[in-house]
């Protein structure tokens, strides 16, 4: 079998639809080569490898050897050199790529190769002993670290205390001969920790490493990253060997990485970071700060370290024609790194970039724009999730803000909450639910599961492309980094900026658009839907086949879902309305009434606000189809709970506290949910019913004389699992209807139709179709009621159902498509088939997610609706599913 694919001088055995096999960096570094792009020669062991070495315990197949070493022997035929030869030492890098990048989820090891002996042929060959030593003595630590399980620490303190006994600040003050001696005690750190020598043949180094990239495929932080972004452990990772190239050999040499396009705010231009005279991971470690690749760019920053553009223009204009070639083949925005070796530019690594919404947004429609995609690709490339950030709130500019630092805008958005230090406390504030940022010196993988908790990232040390940046940006929470000018004490639990000290716990607010940092919570400001936003939505609006609704049941929240351009209300939960200002009290005395006539008497109350809110809901969804549920939730719901309102309801509704707690009790339920609830309560008291629907009628009479448009109320009868419940109350309100109309002198024009909420309401779709007009899957309910799982208590269990794979995902989020799935095909072929033209839709909150809505789309839905702000997810979402 083949398990090795080498690339190199412009040709490549692999190619980039190889990604499963070669995983992302490998089909990418092959794709480069075809294209004729500088990229050291090198090869890729296939993900394959890493499959059967976790299935025949941790070894590997036997052909494996020859082929390695075969595929090292012609990198050294291409660049003149030999692995583990004294005297012309090929030096190599040795990193992973999985099939889905996994951001400094695995490591890497560069100047592999070397030893006490090829040190020194790299010193002649460089003419420079002090790089080469200064090379060697990173490639001891590298590789410890990363190989043997040697603590990084373990070398800094050496090199920190070698600094301060020589008096030397910064590492570039030591020469050839300082990190000659260290050197030495390095390799005594490694025989005391790891308890023998480091290794000196290459060949021992190279299959030390890749048994290390290997072996990182399990550790817990990649199978935590890998679980919170659904990437099987099956798929495996790939390694890459390639010949080294070295950006610190001097003036003429730097590193760097770079974006086509800027990943924050989509702006088509080159953009990103270099370093002279360094080597890849002095980039994203963020110890020195970076320089930027163009001029504007360095400009805008007010930077005074000269751009690539200005200190390096040939390799600059080397770059620029390689981006050219870089996205017109890919078609997509590309995330680059790059190493110039003595003014040579090499190509390390190209991938699709990773960006904010708002660049994704701006991305897809300037790629269409430029003829490079089509408008259906280009809504393709946009994740309906990700809009999210967009609906978000910014600062108010206006707002007054006390801005304490500021630092690099890595990640957009704005975010208030109180300060922690750790990802433990972060983690602590989210099951609190209280809101908080993460104020880190630097954030590192392990706290990925911090920044999921927090509302915003804000770190002292770092750039643009630092983890917590590039982290922050993919999980589109609001982040500013690199603020050095605060000192963080981890300690005390403070941090202090210009003389100013904070504590844990005190409030800050994050601008990750300016980079501002304030003290406080500040205004903020609802989010801008034009431009790009806007143009992309109306694209998605004509591919898209369901239309999309919102569930609304406040005048506020209609008016939020027209701005996010719903199509009507899916759902209006009417109870939601009872709460309303001091309504509530008479709702409590309709409730704790003894008979139908004390009921009537309160509902007599009740009825002028509700016509009100109807009216309300019709006017600003002008014509728009409103669907109108009636009263759902158990009575009990609406009762006093303390006793200061239970005294509130005495004095009100002038009944004794006595028969208050009696009824009270009367009330309470074992089983809420599946008790004295929905349709139930109409049959039972069907007085609530009629009040409901006369102020529905009412008010759609109103509207059409108000807006001479013709309004035509959907009434919802919810919760029903058999066609004689719905029957009774239909009967009901098609009598108020008839009513309404007679006393109106108008004619009314309204459908009643019923939730399809239950498991024996799908299955009985086709005699409930036969009186229903239409059907709204509840899919909350219906999800409820066909796993037996209670929606309100299923946090405490269902995690464990998720992590152990027993479910794909949180039923009452994504929609379980192969048994409540099923249940919605029965109900949606035997509902039409009864009725070939019954109006079929969804409002549960899957409604709002972008899987359940392909599923919707496949199974013949008519439309979503889901909250207010998700409306935009679910637009784009349809236009995807129909694609
Ligand atoms: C449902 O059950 O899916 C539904 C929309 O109704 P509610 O969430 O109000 O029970
Ligand atoms: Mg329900």
């Amino acid at each position: 079998a083949k398990w090795v694919y080498a690339f190199g001088d412009g040709k490549a055995e692999g190619k980039s639809q190889m990604r499963d096999l070669l995983g992302g960096k490998g089909a990418n570094l092959a794709e480069m080569c075809n294209l004729g792009l500088p990229v050291p020669p090198g090869f890729t062991i296939t993900t394959e490898v890493c499959t059967y070495y976790y299935d025949h315990g941790k070894s590997y197949p036997p052909e494996l050897k020859d082929q390695i070493a075969a595929a090292l022997a012609q990198i050294g035929t291409l660049t003149g050199r030999k692995f583990g030869d004294a005297t012309n030492p090929l030096l190599v890098s040795v990193r992973s790529g999985a099939r889905a990048s996994m951001p400094g989820m695995m490591d890497t090891v560069l100047n592999l190769g070397l030893n006490d002996e090829t040190v020194l042929a790299l010193a002649k060959e460089a003419e420079d002993e002090r790089f080469a030593f200064d090379s060697y003595r990173r490639f001891i630590t590298m590789y410890s670290n990363v190989v043997l399980g040697v603590e990084h620490h373990a070398f800094e303190e050496a090199l920190e205390q070698y600094k301060e006994a020589k008096g030397f600040e910064l590492d570039t003050e030591l020469s050839a001969a300082d990190w000659k001696t260290l050197i030495q005690t390095y390799k005594k750190i490694v025989r005391d920790e790891y308890g023998s020598d480091f290794p000196q043949v290459a060949d021992d180094q190279l299959w030390g490493a890749i048994s290390a990239v290997f072996n990182s495929w399990m550790i817990p932080r990649a199978k935590k990253y890998r679980e919170l972004n659904n990437i099987p452990e099956s798929w495996g990772t790939a390694v890459n060997v390639q010949a080294m190239v070295f950006g610190n050999m001097g003036d003429t040499s730097a590193t760097g990485v770079a974006f086509t396009r800027n990943p924050s705010t989509g702006e088509k231009a080159l953009y990103g970071e270099f370093l002279i005279n360094a080597q890849g991971e002095d980039v994203v470690a963020g110890i020195r700060t970076p320089q930027n690749i163009t001029e504007k760019a360095r400009i805008e920053a007010e930077s005074d370290k000269p751009s690539m553009e200005k200190a390096m223009p040939e390799s600059f204009a080397e770059l620029t024609r390689i981006y050219g070639i870089l996205e017109s083949h890919y078609r997509d925005m590309q995330d680059m790194e790059f190493t110039i070796e003595k003014g040579k530019l090499w190509m390390l690594q190209t991938r699709n970039g990773k960006r904010t919404a708002k660049a994704a947004l701006r991305i897809a429609v300037d790629l269409a724009g430029e003829g490079l995609i089509s408008r259906e690709e280009a809504i393709g490339r946009v994740e309906p999730g990700a809009l999210d950030q967009l609906l978000h709130p910014t600062i108010d500019p206006k707002a007054d803000r006390k801005v304490i630092a500021s630092g690099l805008p890595a990640s957009p958005g704005a975010a208030t909450g109180e300060i922690v230090f750790s990802s433990e406390d972060a983690e602590a504030h989210r099951k609190a639910e209280r809101k908080c940022i993460l104020v880190r010196i630097e954030t590192s993988p392990e706290d990925i599961h911090g920044m999921h908790a927090a509302e915003g990232i804000l770190t002292t040390r770092g750039g643009m492309t630092s983890h917590a940046a590039v982290v922050a940006r993919g999980m589109g929470k609001p982040c500013v980094s690199g603020v050095g000018s605060i000192r963080i004490d981890y300690k005390a639990q403070t941090l202090t900026v210009g003389g100013n000290t904070l504590k844990a716990g005190d409030k800050i607010t994050i601008d990750g658009s300016t980079g501002q940092v304030i003290q406080g919570e500040v205004k903020m400001l609802e989010p801008e839907l034009s431009g790009d936003f806007a143009t992309l939505m109306e694209w998605a609006d004509a591919f898209r086949g369901m239309k999309v609704r919102a569930n609304a049941d406040t005048p506020t929240d209609a008016r939020t879902a027209r701005n996010f351009g719903a199509e009507g209300i899916g759902l209006c939960r009417t109870e939601h309305m009872f709460f309303e200002g001091d309504r509530i009290i008479a709702v409590r005395e309709m409730i704790l009434a003894d008979d139908a006539e004390g009921r009537r008497a309160a509902l007599a109350k009740i009825l002028p606000y509700q016509r009100q809110d109807f009216l309300e809901l019709f006017t600003i969804m002008s014509g728009l189809p409103v669907t109108i549920r009636l009263l759902d939730p158990p009575l009990h719901e609406f009762l006093p709970h303390t006793d200061a309102e239970v005294a509130e309801v005495v004095k009100a509704t002038g009944v004794s506290e006595e028969k208050i707690r009696h009824r009270m009790r009367e009330l309470s339920e074992h089983n809420p949910m599946l008790g004295f609830r929905g349709c139930r309560l109409a049959i039972a008291f069907p007085e609530i019913a009629e009040m409901q629907a006369r102020a529905i009628f009412e008010a759609a009479v109103q509207a059409a004389a108000d807006t001479g448009s013709p309004v035509t109320p959907e009434v919802m009868v919810p919760l029903v699992f058999t066609r004689a419940e719905f029957d009774i109350v239909k009967a009901r309100i098609d009598a108020m209807a008839k009513a309404v109309a007679e006393e109106k002198g108008a004619t009314l024009d309204y459908q009643v139709g019923t939730m399809i909420e239950l498991p024996r309401a799908a299955l009985k779709a086709g005699e409930i179709a036969e009186t229903a007009e239409f059907f709204s899957f509840g899919t909350n309910d219906l999800t409820q009621t066909a796993l037996g799982i209670s929606r309100d208590d299923a946090a405490t269990f269902l995690g464990p159902y998720t992590q152990k794979g027993i479910l794909p995902a949180d039923p009452f989020i994504t929609i379980d498509q192969e048994g409540v799935g099923e249940l919605v095909r029965i109900g949606v072929e035997r509902g039409r088939k009864t009725r070939p033209n019954i109006k079929l839709g969804i409002c549960g909150e899957h409604g709002g997610d972008p899987a359940s809505i392909g599923f919707c789309q496949e199974v013949g839905l008519d439309y979503v609706s889901c909250s207010p702000y998700r409306v935009p997810i679910a637009r784009l979402a349809a236009a995807q599913a129909a694609l």
